[in-house]
């Protein structure tokens, strides 16, 4: 029987197990490891900051909606890959696979920019629940005690969305409190403007982002890379120094350590368009630690964003092709990958699409309007409920 293990338990990995599932039955022997015991609906993260989610709203725990299905769950982090042999190393086991599929996300770099980070820095992230819940602690300071922010992103980073979300909710939540004239808000991007979001822009989006900053005063500093972060202040390589009481800034992405040897540079690993690694045929990698080439350089570094959308299309992918060669079937042929996003901000939304993923592209529709607000809602619940019951055919 093929042995399938599946690094990751977010949306690309919980997404691949259940259709291997689907598509196997007990004709596999599918195993999940996973450094974390939780799934956690990251686009939600921002609404844990402004306090209007618990935890427990936005968490399931991988190993209860696994156990049912027949797929082994191993909580541990994997340390090394070795595809000669094809086995994973973590730090108690050796785990051998016939097929394995990587969606280990991203590895916050937050060390190549001194003074960057929770841990070690002075800057706020958004990226995991953790860092989320802290940014939340100091939001509520904000509120207490008003004084300049700066949200953005670094150079590197490959998910502006959050950024922008965040903008827009706490100026909602800063007027509807009536205290936004105490707290100048900057959005700090690595973006060559306003809306590029690492995919060239979506349509207009250069134009409505900026539209939409310039009714609710939040001044943009565009194109711009961070030398280092002081307590005080952010200093930009350009030398300008931008003081903050809140700076919540996305840090640079990598490939996690256990799969970056497989990888380019950054540890992001190529694959073909079934999501195969380039060079070893037995491994997939889906998600954001998969490699998408930049539409056009940019005078600041900036990555390609895999949203979770593009990330569920990947893991179907993946372990559809997977699933054909076992039963000896054809494999499939992908369609191009199109993204569609959710914009919240704060009382209302945009609903983004564009196919392809990057220009040119056939279709473009970016609208701002409250029924996407709604979708954005529904569709927090609706993922939390497909995956709990493991209905990864469902759309
Ligand atoms: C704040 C935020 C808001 C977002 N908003 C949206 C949105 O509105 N719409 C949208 O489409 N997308 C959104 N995204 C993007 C979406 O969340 C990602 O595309 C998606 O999470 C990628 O899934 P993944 O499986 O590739 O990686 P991840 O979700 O990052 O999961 C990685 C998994 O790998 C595990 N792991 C990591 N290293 C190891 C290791 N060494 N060993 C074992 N396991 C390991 C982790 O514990 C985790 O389970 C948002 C992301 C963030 C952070």
């Amino acid at each position: 029987m093929a042995k399938i293990v599946i690094l990751g338990g977010s949306f690309g990995g919980l997404t691949a197990a259940f259709e291997l599932k689907r598509l196997l039955g007990n004709n596999a022997d599918i195993t999940v490891v996973s450094d974390d015991e939780r799934f956690v609906f990251l686009p939600s993260l921002p609404w844990l900051i402004m306090g209007w989610r618990r935890p427990e709203d936005i968490t399931l725990k991988v190993n209860e909606i696994l156990r049912h299905r027949g797929i082994e769950f191993i909580c541990e982090a994997a340390k090394q890959i070795i595809p000669e042999a094809s086995k994973i190393l973590t730090s108690e086991k050796e785990i051998p696979y016939d097929y394995l599929i990587i969606s280990t996300g991203p590895y916050l770099s937050f060390e190549e920019i001194p003074g960057l980070g929770p841990e070690k820095g002075y800057t706020d992230c958004t990226f995991t629940l953790d860092h989320a819940a802290r940014t939340g602690q100091t939001w509520k300071r904000i509120l207490k005690n008003p004084g300049p922010m700066v949200l953005g992103s670094a150079q590197m980073v490959s998910c502006f969305g959050p950024s922008y979300e965040l903008a827009f909710e706490m100026d909602a939540e800063l007027r509807k409190r009536k205290m936004r004239h105490k707290v100048p808000i900057i959005y700090l991007t690595s973006e060559p403007y306003l809306g590029h979001m690492g995919v060239g822009g979506f349509g207009k989006s250069r134009r409505f982002i900026e539209d939409e900053f310039a009714e609710r005063d939040i001044k943009p500093i565009v194109n711009q890379a961070i030398e280092e972060v002081t307590p005080e202040e952010i200093r930009l390589k350009d030398g300008t120094k931008i003081p903050f009481k809140l700076a919540m800034i996305a840090p640079p992405f990598k490939g996690v350590p256990a799969v970056a040897p497989l990888g380019n540079p950054r540890g992001f690993i190529p694959v073909d368009k079934n999501y195969r690694h380039t060079k070893h045929k037995n491994i997939f990698a889906v998600g954001v630690a998969m490699a998408i080439a930049p539409p056009e350089p940019t005078p600041v570094p900036v990555g390609v964003p895999k949203t979770g959308f593009m990330t569920v299309r990947m893991a179907k992918t993946a372990a559809a092709t997977i699933a054909a060669e076992i039963k000896n079937e054809i494999l499939p042929t992908p369609e191009e990958l199109s993204v569609i996003c959710l914009m919240d901000m704060g009382n209302t939304a945009a609903f983004m699409k564009a196919k392809p993923v990057l220009p040119p592209r056939q279709k473009t529709i970016l609208k701002k309007a409250i029924w996407a607000k709604w979708m954005k809602l529904g569709f927090e619940r609706y993922f939390l409920w497909k995956m709990k019951h493991g209905l990864s055919q469902w759309p």
